[in-house]
């Protein structure tokens, strides 16, 4: 029995595989190497990473590649709605590498593509995980006016430690892309890594800053070194500082928080959405 179960399941990853090839889709699960792949794959879930496998930044921890940014593929909203309709998703997650060479952060594109999956699959629930597009108003505007279900932008880690892991990115100007969302009335989501080298008391005070910011949901999980290259963990944490964080946030009332060791911000995103 549980040698067929097996057997179903590497079926199904197989099939999901199998469709994002044909369908010349990019996910995250894959260019990220993300832990949890066996475990959504076979939940059909999964995070599509549109305009292109190479992002324009460089941040250190990161497994996505970093070369010259591909030429915009203006089919590939239409071909992410076909994805997901043909796997029967009721969920999905859209993401994109960071593109800076492009005037508008890729906005339109994200604005599509959450279009085309409304008009081909009308009930179905669309998170965006969008990079920060340089703290644009008219970007934001341009992804907002499409109507995702839950907006998220991802601080990653706390404060004092943008300049080694996130150069490019800005705590501040992050936390107002989530702000202004959460203004405009959105349902609003952010996640950060543990193990990068921070301290309890700079995740405490992250927190505290997305509390201030009007987070609705927020998730923390530990940081896995994706190769040698990238930066080492300098600390694995025990389930219970991830119980410690975890009540630190909810004495704060931050309305949902998801934490521990192979929490990422779009593992089981539909269950946390509907909690
Ligand atoms: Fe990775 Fe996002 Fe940083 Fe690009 S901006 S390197 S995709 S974390
Ligand atoms: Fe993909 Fe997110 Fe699941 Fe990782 S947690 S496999 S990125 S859906």
């Amino acid at each position: 029995m549980k040698t067929a179960k097996k057997k179903i399941i590497i079926a199904d990853i197989a099939a999901l595989k199998k469709n994002f090839a044909y369908n010349g889709l990019n996910t995250v699960c894959q260019s990220a190497k993300c832990p949890n792949i066996g475990e959504c794959y076979k939940n059909k879930t999964a995070t599509f990473l549109i305009l292109g496998k190479n992002c324009t930044r460089a941040c250190a921890f990161c497994g996505v590649d970093k070369f010259t940014p591909e030429p915009l593929d203006a089919d590939e909203p239409k071909r992410v709605a076909r994805a997901i309709k043909d796997l029967g998703l009721s969920y999905s997650v859209i993401t994109s590498v960071t593109r800076d060479d492009l005037p508008d952060g890729g906005a339109e594109h994200f604005a599509r593509t959450i279009t085309e999956i409304k008009n081909s699959i009308p009930n179905v629930k669309i998170e965006v995980l969008v990079p920060d597009f340089k703290g644009e108003q008219s970007s934001l505007n341009i992804v907002l006016a499409a109507k995702p279900d839950v907006f998220s932008h991802n601080l990653e880690t706390v404060a004092p430690l943008y300049n080694m892991a996130r150069k490019g990115a800005d705590y501040k100007r992050s936390l107002d892309v989530l702000k202004y969302a959460k203004r405009k009335g959105f349902k609003v989501k952010t996640g950060i890594m543990t193990g990068l080298g921070e301290t309890l008391s700079q995740i405490f005070n992250l927190i505290d800053d997305v509390k201030n910011a009007g987070i609705d949901i927020l998730t923390v999980g530990q940081y896995l070194a994706p190769t040698k290259k990238h930066l080492p963990v300098v600390k694995e944490y025990s389930p219970k500082e991830f119980e410690e964080i975890e009540k630190y946030a909810l004495k704060i009332n931050i309305p949902k928080i998801v934490c521990g060791r192979y929490v990422r911000s779009s593992y089981l995103a539909e269950k946390h959405y509907n909690s």
